[in-house]
Order: structure tokens, then sequence, then C-alpha cells
């Protein structure tokens, strides 16, 4: 092994991720590790992410298979961000990040997105907890449920669905489809996580109830009424529930929103972050979702069985929640 494991960064719902540092150079970069009898997954990113180089994607840097402990581990290196993850941000912000600063981390996403389609890869999984920070700003990671969106020369037919119920699309909670349209109602998703310091959809009991929610009322989540006007537009055009009428992230980099949008790397201070003591953070809506923990698999009603019909040739469907208990990431794998 020519680079030494430091301590763990993170733990996501498939993968353990460290610091590492190179043997040879120094250099310390990120390592995304899964036993290798299980990491289809982590192959499948490593593919995706070897083929992509932005400013506003976390920067890939190889693959290796170790064996520690008498296990074979597959790693993916990645650039070390440094910062943390923009769900952290908001939280020790707060619970809140303001509009200059909303509108600087969601132009960079929104490059990256655009990046991303340019290229026929939708990233699936938009939500602050898989945008990394560093001093130059935000980038997107976690390509562990990212797809090619014409699969058939890549893996040979249709790819199963999977992502993180709160932010998912209706077509998609409808089993539909999940293609570029769908990153951009996660984005929008996810703006109202940075406004708010809460969820898209609130007074959810359980992951069934929120999935038909999305999938059949006809609504988009509620659009905070203190942003401007130009922010609840941006927001209204990624929340269309027609994935035909939203708009792409080629559109949106046009948007007034993101046109003025310009502050600096420098400039990303607590200068533009508001503090807000009574933010949504400390309310119920996070503890009625945790409950969702233990219902969660006894509780497959129609909509949530539909997933998992779709989700995999082996009809596996792993729910699982990650580190701090809010959001819960759905993914298909074969052989886990
Ligand atoms: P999820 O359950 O969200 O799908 P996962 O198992 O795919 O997670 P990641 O989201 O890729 O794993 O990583 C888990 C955590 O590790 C992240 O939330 C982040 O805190 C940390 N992390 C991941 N990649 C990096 C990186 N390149 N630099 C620094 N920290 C990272």
């Amino acid at each position: 092994m020519d680079w030494i494991r430091g301590h763990t960064i993170g733990h996501g719902s498939s993968a353990a991720v460290s610091a590492a540092k190179s043997r040879l150079s120094g250099e310390v970069f990120a390592v995304k590790s899964v036993e290798l009898s299980k990491s289809q997954l982590l192959q499948k990113e490593q593919k995706i992410l070897s083929e992509l180089s932005s400013p506003y994607i976390v920067s890939y840097k190889g693959y290796d298979v170790t064996k520690e402990k008498d296990k074979l581990m597959f790693n993916l290196m990645m650039e070390y961000m440094p910062d943390g993850t923009l769900s952290d941000e908001i939280r020790k912000q707060g619970g809140r990040i303001n509009e200059p600063l909303i509108g600087y981390y969601t132009k960079q996403v929104v490059q990256g997105l655009e990046y991303l389609h340019s290229r026929g890869i939708a990233h699936c999984d938009i939500k602050g907890q898989n945008i990394l920070l560093s001093k130059t700003g935000a980038n997107i990671a976690d390509f562990g449920c990212s797809r090619w969106v014409d699969p058939a020369d890549r893996d040979g037919g249709a790819e199963p669905i999977g992502g993180t119920p709160m932010f998912m699309a209706p077509e998609v909670a409808r089993g539909e489809e999940q293609g570029c349209p769908a990153d951009i109602w996660g984005l929008g998703c996810t703006i109202i996580e940075m406004a708010t310091g809460g969820s898209p959809w609130t007074n959810v009991t359980s992951a069934s109830s929120l999935l038909y929610k999305i999938a059949f009322s006809g609504q988009s989540p509620e659009i905070p009424k203190f942003l401007s006007l130009q922010a609840r537009d941006f927001l209204n055009k990624c929340l269309r529930r027609d994935s035909k009428e939203r708009w792409t992230a080629k559109q949106l980099l046009k948007h007034p929103f993101l046109e003025e949008s310009n502050l600096n790397s420098t400039s990303t201070n607590q200068n533009f972050v508001t503090s807000s003591p009574t933010s949504i953070l400390d309310q119920d809506i996070w503890n009625s979702v945790e409950t969702m923990d233990s219902t969660i698999l006894q509780e497959v009603s129609s909509p949530l069985q539909r997933l998992r019909d779709l989700s995999s040739n082996s009809g596996e469907l792993n729910w699982r929640w990650n580190d701090d208990q809010m959001w819960i990431t759905v993914r298909s794998s074969n052989n886990e």
C-alpha cells in the first residue's frame, strides 16, 4: 500500500470515508472504502467519477484494492474536502444561510450539474449532505446513485431507482423515470434546506406517506416567503412537478437569481450568514422523521412497494438512515 489510512471522516449508508496520505508525496486525500465483495456500487461510482473533471465536482484521484485485517478492500481516492458538507455548514451557522450565500453555493452546484448533465450523467441524490465544501466553494460529491441517462451502451439496460425520498422528484417517487430533471428538483429541495434549515416536506410521519405525497398530492414543497422575488422564481422553476416544464441547469445559469450572484469565495464568511437562534432544526420535524427509522422496515405500503419492485433485479432495497438520522437513502444493490 503506497498510502497510509488516517482517521475516519464520515460514514455514509454504503461506505466509510477516511483521510489518507501518500507515502511518496505526502499528499493528503480522501478514500471511500468498502469490502471488495460488496463494492459493486462503489466500483460504478469510481467509473463515473473517473470520467469527470470540473471545479464543481469533487476530483477523482484513482482507485486500488488493498488487504487490511485479512479483508480485501476496494478504495476510491478523491480530493480531500476539508470543510464538511453543506448540511454541516447550515447547522454550524445556526440553521439558516442567507440569500447571497445561498446564491453563491447554488450557482456552483448548478455549474456542476450543467457539466454533469452535458455528459449524459444524472447524479440522482442531490442534497446538502452530498455537497462538500472547501475554500473554493461547493463541490458535488457521492456519485453512488448516479447513472448514465442513456445506459443502453454503458450498463446494458435500465437502471434501478435510487436516492433520498425527502429529495425525490414526483416522477421518481412514482417509479416512472430518474434523469437530469430529478437533479433539478433535488437542487430546489436543497435550496429550501439552506434557506430554512428544514426539510422540503413537513408533517411527514413515514417514508410511505412521504413518497405518496410527493408522487400523487399534486403539491410542490412550500417556497419560503421571506426569500426575494428572484429567489422564489428560481425555486419555482426547479420545483415544477412536470419534469418537462422544469428548467434545465443550462437555463437556470441564465436566471437573474444566479446571474446576479457574484459573491466570490473569499466573501463566504460569516458576514453573509444569518444567525437564527430559533431555526427549524430545533423543531419536531426532525423527531417525526426519526420515527420512520423504527417503522420503515415493517411499513411497506404501495408506493414503497413499487419502489422496491422497480429498484433492482434482485428486488433487494436497502433502507438506511445516514449519520444524523434526518434523511434516508434508498439504494439497490445486488450484492449486499
Ligand atoms: P450516503 O449515505 O449519503 O449515500 P455514502 O455512503 O455514499 O453516503 P458519502 O456521502 O460519499 O458516502 O460520504 C460520507 C461522508 O464522508 C460525507 O457525508 C462526508 O462527510 C465525508 N466525505 C465524503 N467524501 C469526502 C471528501 N472527498 N472529502 C472529505 N470528506 C468526505
